[in-house]
């Protein structure tokens, strides 16, 4: 069950859309800089914030403490609008001290939160005052983390807008990836497309150097479909988006290699050359995980913003029946080529009002419900199957190579259901 039927017509693209303006639950942006940190790796975010993103950041990111890690928290508590110059000075304090203990760090981004001492503090003139007395060694950028504006994806799309402003002009035609990858996944995508002779640049590149330039004749790819804004303003930047879905699954994959390939006049018999092999052994690996997933029926609460991708992926090769696809912010224009691929029949709510999309779940009792970590264990109690949504986001996802682990993720919590329930009937 994994070669993909025809595309419905127009699949969900004209479905109705639920609104909801609720009490949600989901992480705020500050996730981001687990993975954002691996990438760039002459980078250091320094939070602006409290004891809580802290922690928040400490427990997110576990492992990482016991290296030289490039992030960390400039805590900005107990003061008053009095005590703001020397908040301002203490952060150059913090920054200088940093500095000069790091010459490795090209690049500093300077990360507001939520606490009312933060949001008082101009972090983008901040930013611009210490990239002046910092250059040219480092150069300094600001964006929003917080809770009360981002949701947990949407702290990388604020980071990378961030650095659209400071990219260099450029007229050269050339194709820019957008979102962060892990390394191995950008590896054999990137390397599909160079070897059908397409020029990539990388935003964000791995180190400062390769700050990749924008212009008319930049094409941008988006890897991930959570960077609406960052799209925009290298819009604004004069650069075309290339319209496609995302890189997941085998199906994905391929479409978003094409549009690529479509742009840059790639041939045919390149194009198969390049793809035919891992698109082979995608199918073949997915569909062995299918075997377990087909016919079971999803439910996806709005977390990451890659829900609609994964239930175009779970459904199209899978064999998975969606009946809600929730998702934190529908950007129509990204997502249109994605909704066209759905089969008619889920409903797509955009935001949440948490107790009403429980009240809706409880219902529908799917066999799998994917949610953010708060609902997983009250769910779990009621003897429902979950996904934690997170997974997603720190498991390498994309790509052919990957496409079978991702159907995993789906397939491991039924297993295990399964199983315990075999245990419980042995009793
Ligand atoms: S929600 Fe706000 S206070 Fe809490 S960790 Fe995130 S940025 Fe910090």
């Amino acid at each position: 069950m994994n070669a993909p039927a025809a595309a419905p017509a127009r699949g969900c693209a004209d479905a109705p859309v639920l609104k909801q303006r609720g009490q949600h639950e989901v992480f705020c942006g500050l996730t981001g800089i687990v993975w954002l940190h691996r990438k760039m790796q002459d980078a250091f975010f320094l939070v602006v914030g409290s004891r809580t993103c802290a922690h928040l950041l400490q427990s997110a990111a576990g492992v990482m403490i016991f290296a030289e890690p490039r992030f960390g928290t400039a805590v900005m508590e107990e003061k008053d609008l009095a005590g703001l110059a020397d908040a301002n000075e203490e952060l150059d304090r913090e920054v200088a001290r940093l500095l000069a203990r790091r010459p490795d760090i090209r690049q500093l981004f300077l990360v507001g939160s939520c606490p009312s001492e933060v949001i008082k503090l101009d972090l983008s003139r901040a930013a611009e005052r210490l990239s002046r007395q910092h250059a040219p060694h480092v150069r300094v950028l600001n964006y929003s983390g917080s809770g009360i504006e981002t949701t947990f994806t949407q702290g990388e799309d604020a980071c990378l807008a961030a650095m659209v402003p400071i990219l260099p002009e450029t007229d050269a035609k050339e194709l820019m990836v957008v979102g962060a990858l892990p390394d191995v996944v950008e590896d054999q995508l990137v390397g599909m497309l160079r070897e059908m002779g397409v020029p990539v640049t990388l935003l964000p590149a791995r180190r400062r150097d390769e700050t990749p330039g924008v212009g008319p004749d930049t094409r941008v790819l988006l890897a991930q479909p959570f960077l609406g804004d960052t799209a925009g303003a290298l819009e604004r930047r004069g650069a075309t988006r290339l319209p496609a879905p995302f890189p997941f699954g085998e199906e994905g994959t391929t479409a978003w290699l094409r549009a690529a390939a479509a742009e840059f006049g790639v041939p045919e018999e390149i194009f198969d050359r390049v793809t035919a092999a891992p698109r082979a052994r995608a199918r073949k690996a997915v569909a062995r995980v299918a075997e377990s997933l087909s016919g079971k029926s999803l439910f996806l609460f709005p977390d990451s913003q890659l829900e609609i991708p994964l239930a175009r992926f779970l459904a199209r090769e899978c064999g998975m029946v969606p009946v809600e696809i929730g998702t934190p912010f529908l950007h129509r224009g990204i997502m249109e080529p994605e909704l066209r691929l759905i089969p008619e029949g889920p409903t797509i709510s955009e935001g949440q009002d948490v107790d009403l999309q429980l009240d809706r779940c409880r219902e529908a009792r799917p066999d799998i419900t994917v949610c953010g970590l708060g609902l997983a264990n009250p769910l779990e109690a009621e003897g429902m199957t979950t996904k934690w949504a997170i997974e997603l986001v720190f498991t390498p996802v994309h790509g052919y190579e990957q496409a079978a682990d991702l159907a995993g993720l789906f397939a491991r919590p039924l297993a295990r259901k399964a199983k315990l329930a075999g245990l419980e009937a042995a009793r």
